[in-house]
């Protein structure tokens, strides 16, 4: 921006001159023409890392330096294929590494782009919402509470305006801003310019930009601040550390195995050497890390599908623990497409259709406009429903659908005002709005004060709960009265009424003062002008809940997870759709927000232990709810769309942000946003934030399991002190380890959620990746079993040629075979392991043998891997490898077959046991 256009003390006129636009905005053409020439409007943060850097990171890890320095022990002890393989192992693996986590780091980044923010700008003579990437100098926007500022801009006008500019002077304190130029103290501190980046409080606003992009004052900082690209979660710290410790107990192995060989088997040093070497690279768990990057992003993918943009891998991970879900009702269990169904007044009801008002089963039908053929109650009530309204609903020609620029709630009432002939557009030419005291769900009421000659309409509407009480008078009859008890008991009857049924109702009131001045209107706030007012009457929307969160709530009951609606309507509505959709039973604990502040700790926990729903609850206690489950040690995900519902996102350990309704404010302090609104997407996430975290478990015991039978025929060789030659050779470990495990492995991280996954309760929140259970399994069971084959296949060929009787020679065709056969038997054990480790407890056929085509190309690529190395002469020599006979092939293609089977029988058994016990 120009440092005259920044200049708060010109006159907005000269400004608008300048900026070559007026108060209506610029036109579509001109705005196209200046996207052109300052480009779109967005931030470029500094070049992050260099990505060779980031390449050669992972050749530089403590696992990586160990497999060099290890490459070069080989090549100086006379190994030198030895340490040319070792040092390929690292490189590829290093390769690997790398091309995972770019692969993680796009699929992240990609999902940023999802979340385009709006704005709505004052183009040709119209207000429309565009993506704030497309804004120019010189559009005039709108803007309320929740915004993000998209640009720095200057006030044209200004309501109750408050702007948390955090972000830029890191003052927590929102600063009040307004048209009239105060100075303020420190940079930003123009009372009349609003900067990008910054974010609305409170109030509303209308604003012409004055620079966008990289010339804001937010892009001039970030510009000089290097972006952290944060990808480590608890979990991969978590790993780390993991990999660190077994390369440690690797190099602690291999040195009991040099030691042993030497003294006890009496090997040659450097034979010996090497040999301890093959142990060491078999317990490094090479590729671990970087898969568990690319599972998470992968699941981060998944749940983007299934509209949950995660915004960092830690939540895929949070999301899986899950214990309770508090979930606001309005929108998230239901569609958010409200339609008025009756309209309540003093003097009768009415019964809302498609075509008009249905009064006593007669249609009538309004082509007039309702103040000629309503009542003077109805038409007063139309009145304020239209007037005292933000939101426009225009009939999109693309999709034939009505386009809600504002919120559903107010919509329901715009198309009620439509079906009722109301001329929005002329009324306000006749009464213009001249203040307006915004809506917030604290005190759940708005009001917009009109001027209408010499006379000031003040129209409010909101929640009975809190209008009623300011109500001293009632119209009935076009006459207002004062208002009695048996008056007031008759509303709350009828508001009763409707809300047993599930719908929300909204009241409607009015105050007409005569004019006096500006100073008077001025000072009207929300003290004084919500007073005193006379009841016109109520509506009755329907919001029916969305279809799917029937199927949504009982996963949830199924797989033990609590869902507590914290909602800002009413009592009765609130338990209506709860029960409704079978969140709860008619018994349910309902508690307001007033009784909450009056509730102590202790009992509200002892509350939250029950089944208990919470209405009319302000955001901000959201926070207290949140935080007291996090106490009783609940991992707790928060929805909420409101300024205001911030500190509960931000509390929450997984909070949750409507993608359609939240402000920016509520998006950016969530973890994850819903592009739907809709509470299934978020069952839809924990389900696939378990199924990562059992994959990643999957993965693990896949990955270990092998280690057992590269490490059992080193320790035949060692314990009959040589007499039973070394069945497998280093090279083949290193074939085993990185040449055959590494596809499987990729493909059980990205296996489907298993069926079972959210009929169990939720992990432990101190519950460990490497659990016993996988180490046991991994080493006692899987790993036996292949120990077991694989000495089974070694000894199959060796008695074949003769052993014991015939000692084999090291070097002979034989031995070459009984070694091939032993790595082949290892890797036929592993594709049944493989298979095996697809479920934990589901039957594999179940989830369909097939159904996981990474898995398959993995399998393939192993048998073709080990055709090569055994049928290629070139390799046979470097890998110790001989082509096997057709009985060794036969052997081996039936070893998987028992060993599926088996594990088949123990899940069945378990199955068995588990519904024995549940019943
Ligand atoms: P949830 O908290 O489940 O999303 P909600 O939409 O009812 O439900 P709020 O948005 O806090 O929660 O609204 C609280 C109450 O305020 C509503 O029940 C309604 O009576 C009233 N209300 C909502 N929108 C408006 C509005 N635009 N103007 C006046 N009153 C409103």
């Amino acid at each position: 921006m120009s440092d005259e256009n920044r200049d708060a003390t010109r006159p907005l006129a000269e400004l608008l001159s300048d900026l070559k636009t007026n108060e209506a905005g610029l036109s579509e053409d001109v705005a196209a023409k200046r996207l052109q020439t300052y480009g779109q409007n967005t931030i470029h943060r500094q070049k992050q890392q260099s990505q060779l850097v980031i390449f050669l990171k992972n050749f530089t890890s403590l696992m990586a330096i160990l497999l060099w320095v290890s490459g070069i022990i080989a090549m100086l002890s006379g190994s030198v294929e030895l340490g040319i393989a070792i040092w390929a192992v690292n490189i590829i693996n290093g390769v690997f590494s790398y091309w995972q986590e770019h692969r993680a780091a796009k699929a992240t980044d990609s999902l940023m782009a999802m979340l385009p923010t709006y704005t709505r700008v004052h183009r040709d003579g119209k207000v429309k919402q565009i993506d704030a990437l497309d804004l120019v100098p010189g559009d005039v926007f709108d803007l309320q509470a929740g915004n993000a500022v998209p640009a720095d801009a200057r006030l044209m006008a200004a309501t109750s305006l408050q702007v948390d500019q955090s972000a830029l002077t890191g003052e927590t304190v929102p600063e009040l801003k307004s048209v009239e130029f105060t100075p303020g103290e420190g940079k930003y501190s123009e009372s009349n310019i609003v900067y990008a980046g910054t974010a609305v409080g409170a109030g509303t606003a209308e604003a012409v930009v004055i620079a966008t992009g990289m010339n804001t004052e937010f892009g001039k900082i970030a510009s000089l601040t290097e972006k952290q690209s944060n990808i480590t979660s608890p979990l991969t710290l978590e790993l780390n550390r993991l990999t660190k410790q077994v390369s440690i107990i690797a190099m602690i192995i291999g040195a009991l195995f040099f030691i042993t060989a030497i003294f006890f088997v009496h090997y040659p040093i450097n034979k010996s050497f090497i040999f301890a070497l093959g142990m060491i690279v078999a317990f490094i768990p090479e590729g671990l890390l970087p898969t568990v990057t690319l599972s998470l992003a992968q699941g981060v993918q998944k749940m983007a599908k299934r509209h949950a943009l995660v915004k960092d891998l830690n939540s895929v991970e949070t999301l899986g623990e899950t214990t309770v879900i508090c979930s606001d009702k309005t929108g998230t269990l239901t569609q958010n497409q409200m339609t008025v169904n009756h309209i309540w007044l003093p003097t009768g009801e009415f019964t809302v259709s498609g075509q008009g008002y249905v009064n006593n089963g007669q249609v009538q039908q309004h082509n007039q406009p309702v103040a000629k053929t309503g009542t003077p109650d109805l038409n007063r009530l139309i009145s304020i429903a239209a007037l005292n309204n933000d939101t426009q609903v225009e009939n999109d020609t693309k999709s034939k659908k009505p386009k809600i620029l504002g919120t559903p709630t107010e919509a329901a009432l715009v198309i009620l005002c439509q079906k009722a002939g109301f001329n929005t557009k002329q009324h306000l030419k006749i009464m213009p709005r001249v203040k307006e005291l915004p809506f917030d769900s604290r005190r759940k009421m708005m009001t917009t004060i009109h001027q209408e000659n010499q006379q000031l309409d003040i129209y409010v509407k909101g929640a009975l709960s809190d209008l009623l009480g300011q109500c001293t008078m009632i119209q009935e009859n076009g006459i207002a009265r004062e208002i009695t008890d048996a008056d007031k008991q008759a509303i709350n009857a009828a508001n009763k009424k409707y809300a047993v049924q599930g719908l929300r109702s909204l009241s409607f009131a009015y105050r007409a003062v005569p004019f006096k001045n500006q100073d008077q209107v001025d000072g009207l706030e929300i003290a004084n002008a919500e007073k005193q007012l006379t009841f016109v009457g109520l509506t009755a929307m329907s919001d029916p809940p969305r279809p799917e969160i029937y199927d949504a709530v009982n996963k949830c009951h199924e797989a033990q997870i609590k869902i507590i609606m914290v909602t800002g309507d009413s009592q009765l509505t609130a338990k209506s759709i709860a029960v409704q959709i079978g969140l709860t039973s008619n018994q349910v604990r309902v508690v307001t927000g007033t009784e909450l502040d009056k509730m102590s700790d202790a009992d509200l926990k002892v509350a939250l232990k029950g089944e208990i729903i919470f209405a009319r609850v302000a955001p901000e206690q959201k926070y207290r709810i949140v935080s007291t489950l996090q106490t009783m040690g609940e991992v707790v995900a928060s929805t909420g769309d409101g300024v205001n519902d911030a500190p509960a996102l931000k509390k929450a350990n997984i909070g949750v942000a409507m993608g359609i309704t939240g402000t920016d404010v509520a998006k950016d302090a969530a973890n994850m946003i819903l592009t739907d609104d809709n509470f299934a997407s978020i069952v839809a996430a924990v389900e696939e934030g378990r199924a990562v975290y059992s994959n990643l478990q999957k993965f693990l015991l896949y990955i270990l399991n092998s280690n057992m039978p590269e490490a059992v025929p080193s320790a035949l060789f060692l314990f009959s002190r040589g007499l039973i030659p070394l069945p497998l050779t280093i090279m083949q470990i290193l074939t085993v380890d990185l040449g055959t495990d590494m596809l499987p492995a990729l493909g059980l991280g990205s296996e489907m959620a298993e069926p079972g996954v959210m009929k169990q309760p939720p992990r432990a929140r101190n519950a460990h990746l490497l659990n016993k259970r996988i180490l046991w399994k991994a080493f006692a069971w899987y790993g036996a079993i292949a120990s077991a084959v694989s000495t089974l296949a070694y000894f199959f060929v060796n008695i074949q040629a003769g052993w014991p009787n015939q000692a084999l020679l090291s070097s002979g065709i034989g031995y070459s075979r009984a070694t091939t056969m032993t790595l082949a038997a290892i890797i036929f054990c592993q594709i049944a392991a493989a298979l095996n480790c697809r479920t934990k407890d589901e039957s594999l056929f179940k989830i369909g043998l097939f159904s996981n085509p990474m898995i398959w190309t993995g399998i393939i690529f192993e048998i073709i891997l080990l055709t090569v190395l055994s049928y290629t002469p070139v390799l046979q020599g470097v890998f110790h490898m001989t082509p096997l006979l057709g009985t060794d092939w036969l052997f081996l293609c039936i070893i998987p077959i028992p060993i599926v089977l088996i594990e088949e029988l123990r899940k069945w058994l378990l199955r068995v046991r588990r519904r024995a016990v549940t019943n």
